[in-house]
């Protein structure tokens, strides 16, 4: 939870970005949730009724004030998405809670932030084709299930196939990548199937997921990622968007390294390799 202060702080900090980069979302509407998550669910969440199964599933004790901050945080990714609109490019300092499904929560994610901005932009007809490019180490099982029968969403999911969620979901392309592979392989998978998925979509939007729980240092990841290589990560993605005109709004996902400066600084990479490509 501390990296939520630090990553901007760190930025401010840096000289990366200034208190005028920041915009500060309030918390997304009932009616915004229900677009997503079924009733029930939300109903549950809203009376603090769940059960003690379904609290275990969430992965950590419930609290009103972690309902409240789901939502300000699944706001974060729709106005990013509407910043990127504008700007090209816009980042959460949080979400990326994929394991979020339409009728429950799990593995740390409460709402699916990904999921709720989407359903909104494609309501608010804004766009009409999006792209989801999930590279943090879990399967993007909530969000692969909740588009799995909606084409207006193209879900691509790269992820450590022997890691969570044992129960893989069936995105619209999963590329799954063995425990231990380091940056070469891994950034030429990359480099071989992102731009002919963006050829094959033509999103009008993309959603990027850029957990840094890709590297060797992380405590869940069991990938033999360095720093640079998570770094060169984001540059092929923003660089690809960019080069074909496409806006991206990214939110940072996992990072759960032994030291947090580890986590800060890939974090950080993030933020300051779109700004050098986009700005
Ligand atoms: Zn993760």
């Amino acid at each position: 939870m501390e990296k939520y202060d630090l990553i901007p702080a760190q930025l401010i900090h840096d000289g990366t970005l200034t208190e005028d980069n920041f915009f500060h979302p309030e918390a997304i509407t009932e009616e915004q949730i229900l677009r997503t998550h079924d009733a029930e669910y939300w109903e549950k969440l809203k009376t603090g009724t769940l059960s003690r199964h379904e609290i275990r599933a969430l992965g950590f004790p419930f609290h009103e004030t972690l309902v409240k901050r789901g939502r300000h945080i699944a706001n974060g990714s729709l106005e990013c998405a509407k910043y990127a609109l504008e700007h090209g490019v816009s980042l959460n300092v949080a979400g990326g809670t994929h394991h979020s499904f339409a009728d429950r929560g799990e593995g740390f994610c409460m709402f699916n932030d990904f999921a709720i901005a989407s359903n909104e932009l494609l309501h608010e007809k804004i766009v009409d084709q999006i792209m989801i490019v999930d590279l943090d180490v879990h399967q993007g099982n909530g969000t692969a299930k909740i588009f799995e029968n909606d084409p207006r969403v193209f879900t691509f999911s790269m992820h450590g196939q022997h890691n969570y969620p044992l129960k893989k979901e069936k995105s619209d392309y999963d590329l799954g990548v063995p425990d231990g592979i380091e940056d070469t392989d891994y950034l030429h998978q990359l480099y071989d199937t992102l731009p002919g998925l963006i050829e094959q979509v033509k999103p009008d939007l993309i959603f990027y997921l850029s957990g840094v729980d890709i590297l060797k240092s992380d405590k869940l990841g069991r990938l033999g990622m360095t720093k640079d290589g998570c770094r060169k990560r984001d540059e092929f993605v923003f660089r690809t968007c960019y080069n074909k005109g496409i806006p991206v709004a990214t939110s940072m996902g996992g990072g759960y390294s032994v030291k947090i400066a580890d986590i800060i600084e890939a974090h950080a990479n993030t933020f300051r390799v779109a700004k050098n490509i986009f700005f």
